[in-house]
This record gives structure tokens, C-alpha cells and sequence, in this order.
């Protein structure tokens, strides 16, 4: 079954609002296994408004509209759906009773222009709205459908959960069943070109990649019968996925890299202390975001002078001296102090140029050396990151945080 989402409101066209509600019906419809293949805003004009439920209603079963409900004469959506299908509107009096005591309640007279939000046509689907004044509806007419809500998402969301969900579920007989593949360390045309024959050759299930700032994500979707049918179809194409670039998987679902190695540190009992010069804290800070993290994290600091890397580190001034603060050399001892200091069983140093000044032919801006000593052992990963100062900082944290994960599956 196909849908369109219509949003109605000028509110939308000036990017006075964000249109949060295209955004929730997408997300809700995509998951229930109605197809929306267009999404429409529109401003409140009745011309306008009649040639789009003719386009959408040409090429989809159901159209849902938001906004337009309320009393005033500039609100248009059910009375131009009404229009459109060439029905009547006729007072529907349980709706005005509730609009009346909810006036009586907050001791507001009520206006004739507020009686226009009881008015429906004969055979629609009334939906009660609990939060406000206008109730939605839903229309047929020659097996199209049209279906009003309400503009404000704390009306509209509940209205959808309550009625228009189980609706649509028993008009429907099948279901979309999606999974997320995280993968770091491979940018989006080297993984495309990787698996670029799965996508190809997929119509059910539907390979989807989306860029992150430092990671991409598959989305796989599948259409069945029932969630079983549809997690084999889903399985089946993982797989193949797995065999190509499964080593830059980290996980499935909705998490991060943080969530990721935060858990693993957990589950794996390795204690970690933090010694961050370029990233200021935001290794620690990213760690600390996952709850639990305090049976293994015991320290972070921010070396950022030279006189802090020597005094809280032992970094050696000789090693300052010869090759700079920025170097394999001074991220190696900056990592091997600070689990020394605190006695851990992983030490984890950034130590970089931010900018934007500060870069030399040698050592450019986005340069970030990253040290991770681990139960005797020291790597260090030399990067360079584009971006500006708070993105080479925020890839910094994130390429550490994923090199550290490499190192406790190794374990
Ligand atoms: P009301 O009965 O409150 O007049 P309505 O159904 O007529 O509701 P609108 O007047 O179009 O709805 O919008 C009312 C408010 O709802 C807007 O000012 C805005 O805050 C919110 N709203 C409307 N459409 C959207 C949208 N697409 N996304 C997010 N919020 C929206």
C-alpha cells in the first residue's frame, strides 16, 4: 500500500518550523510497510491544496495530512478533502459536546467559528484528539483514502498511535522489517563499491548506506508477510554483507562507537585511564556517557602544556625537545604514563594540531598522533583529519575509540 504525507501550513514553506511531523509519519509508515515514495508541503490555499490530493491520490492509496484543522477561516485541510471527494459535511454532535466542556473547563466562551472543528462528512472515521480541540478524520471515497491530523505534533503523535496505526495495520497485509549495520574506518564510495553488485541485485531486501561524520550505516530492509519472513530475507543478505567488509562492523542497531567500546571495557574488566592533550576531555567525556563505565574508568586528564604532559605523565623533556609535543614519540609516553600513574590496565593518549593555526609543511592541521598502551603493549596511529578545530577533535576521539575497540577484541 502506498502513502503520501501532505503537511499543511505556510509556517513550513517560510521555515518558520521544522516539519518534525513529515519526519515522525515517514519513520512510522516506513515501519508499518506502507510505501511513501513523495512528501509534500503546502501552504494554506484551497487551489493548491485540491491539485495535490488529485496528484497524490492518482498515484498512492492513502494521503495523511497534518495541519488546517483548527477554527479559523484559514484552516482548509478537511473541508478541501471534503471538497475533493465531494462530500457533505454534517455536524457530528459527540464532537461538539467535547469541544463545548472543554471551552466550559478552561472558562472560554465558545465562538461559532470553533463549532467548524465538529463538522464532518457522513461515512468518515471520526478521531477523537485528547490533547486539543480538533478531532482528525478519515475519508474514503472509490477506495482512496485521505486521512486529516492535526498540526501540533502533541496532538497529532497520539492521535496517529491510537487510531490511524491499528487502522492502517488491518489494512495492510504486510510489514517492513528494517536492521542497521555500523561500519568505521571505510568511507561510503569504498564500501559502495565494495558491495556495490548486493545493492544492485536487491530489490527486497533494499540496501540503504547514509554517511555519518565518522562512520556509514546500512540500512536493510525487507518486505514480508511477518517479521520472520522478513528477518530470513534480511539475514540472508547480512551475510553476504559480512563476507565483504564484516571487519569494519562494529554493530548492529542504534548505538555508537562510544556505547561499543565503553560496553567492552566493561564486559572485558580492562581498567583505563585518559591522558589527552588536542581532544581536551572528550575521550573521557565519551566514555563516561555509558553508565556502568565507573567500575573501569578511573582517571582522565587534560595534559595540554608540556609542563603537564612532564609532571602528571613523565613524559620525557628530551622527547619533547627532540620531537615535539605532537609526535609518535611523545603520544607513545603520554600513554604508558598515564596508565603507569594510575595503574591501568589501558592508557589512552590524543596528542595533535587542532588548528586553525599552528600547521607546518611537517606537521599540518588535522595531524593527531593516538596512543593506546594496553596490558604491555603500545600502539600509536598517526591521522590526519580535515574538518575544523571541534571536527579534528570530535574524528580524533572517535578513530582512538575505535582503534581501542580493535584492541579489546583482540583480547
Ligand atoms: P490548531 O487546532 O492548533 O490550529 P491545526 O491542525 O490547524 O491546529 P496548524 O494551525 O497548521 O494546525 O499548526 C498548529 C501548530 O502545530 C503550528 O504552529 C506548529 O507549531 C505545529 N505544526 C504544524 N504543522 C507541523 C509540522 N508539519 N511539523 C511540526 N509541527 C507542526
Amino acid at each position: 500500500m502506498k502513502a503520501e504525507i501532505v503537511t499543511v501550513g505556510t509556517e513550513i514553506l517560510l521555515g518558520d518550523i521544522v516539519n518534525t511531523n513529515s519526519n515522525y509519519l515517514a519513520k512510522e509508515l516506513a515501519s508499518s510497510g506502507t510505501e511513501v515514495y513523495y512528501q509534500i508541503s503546502i501552504g494554506d490555499n484551497e487551489n493548491r491544496l485540491l491539485q495535490v490530493l488529485d496528484d497524490s491520490l492518482k498515484r498512492s492509496d492513502i494521503v495523511i495530512t497534518t495541519g488546517g484543522l483548527g477554527p479559523t477561516d484559514d484552516d482548509i485541510t478537511k473541508e478541501v478533502a471534503c471538497k475533493y471527494f465531494n462530500q457533505e459535511l454534517i455536524l457530528h454532535e459527540p464532537s461538539l459536546n467535547k469541544i463545548k466542556s472543554h471551552f466550559e473547563k478552561l472558562n472560554i466562551e465558545l465562538t461559532e467559528n470553533n463549532k467548524k472543528q465538529a463538522y464532518f462528512p457522513k461515512n468518515s472515521i471520526i478521531l477523537e484528539n485528547k490533547n486539543g480541540t480538533a478531532p482528525g478524520a478519515i475519508l474514503k471515497k472509490d477506495g482512496k483514502i485521505i486521512i486529516v491530523l492535526p498540526g501540533p505534533p502533541r496532538e497529532m503523535i497520539p492521535m496517529f498511535e491510537n487510531y490511524v496505526k491499528p487502522y492502517l495495520q488491518n489494512t495492510t497485509d504486510s510489514i517492513l522489517e528494517s536492521k542497521v549495520l555500523r561500519l568505521f574506518g571505510i568511507g561510503e564510495s569504498l564500501l559502495e563499491d565494495k558491495i556495490i553488485d548486493i545493492i544492485k541485485e536487491q530489490s527486497n531486501p533494499t540496501i540503504a548506506p547514509y554517511v555519518g561524520d565518522m562512520d556509514v550505516t546500512l540500512r536493510i530492509t525487507a518486505k514480508a508477510k511477518d517479521k520472520k519472513e522478513a528477518n530470513n530475507l534480511i539475514s540472508e543478505v547480512e551475510d553476504k554483507i559480512r563476507e565483504r567488509v564484516g571487519e569494519f562492523i562494529y554493530a548492529k542497531g542504534d548505538t555508537s562507537i562510544e556505547e561499543v567500546v565503553a560496553k567492552l571495557l566493561v564486559e572485558k574488566n580492562m581498567t583505563i585511564s585518559t591522558s589527552e592533550s588536542c581532544t581536551g576531555g572528550l575521550v573521557s567525556a565519551s566514555l563516561i556517557n555509558y553508565p556502568g563505565i565507573s567500575s573501569v574508568f578511573m582517571e582522565g586528564c587534560v595534559t595540554y602544556s608540556n609542563e603537564a604532559k612532564i609532571n602528571r605523565l613523565g613524559v620525557k623533556k628530551e622527547t619533547l625537545d627532540t620531537y615535539g609535543a605532537v609526535s609518535e614519540q611523545t603520544a607513545r609516553e603520554m600513554a604508558e604514563g598515564i596508565a603507569k600513574n594510575f595503574n591501568t590496565n589501558i592508557g589512552l593518549s590524543t596528542t595533535g594540531i587542532a588548528g586553525p593555526e599552528g600547521g607546518s609543511n611537517d606537521k599540518p592541521v588535522g595531524l593527531v598522533y593516538i596512543g593506546i598502551y594496553i596490558n604491555g603493549k603500545t600502539i600509536v596511529n598517526k591521522f590526519v583529519f580535515n574538518g575544523n578545530r571541534q571536527q579534528i577533535r570530535m574524528r580524533a576521539t572517535k578513530a582512538l575509540l575505535n582503534e581501542l575497540r580493535i584492541e579489546l577484541l583482540k583480547l
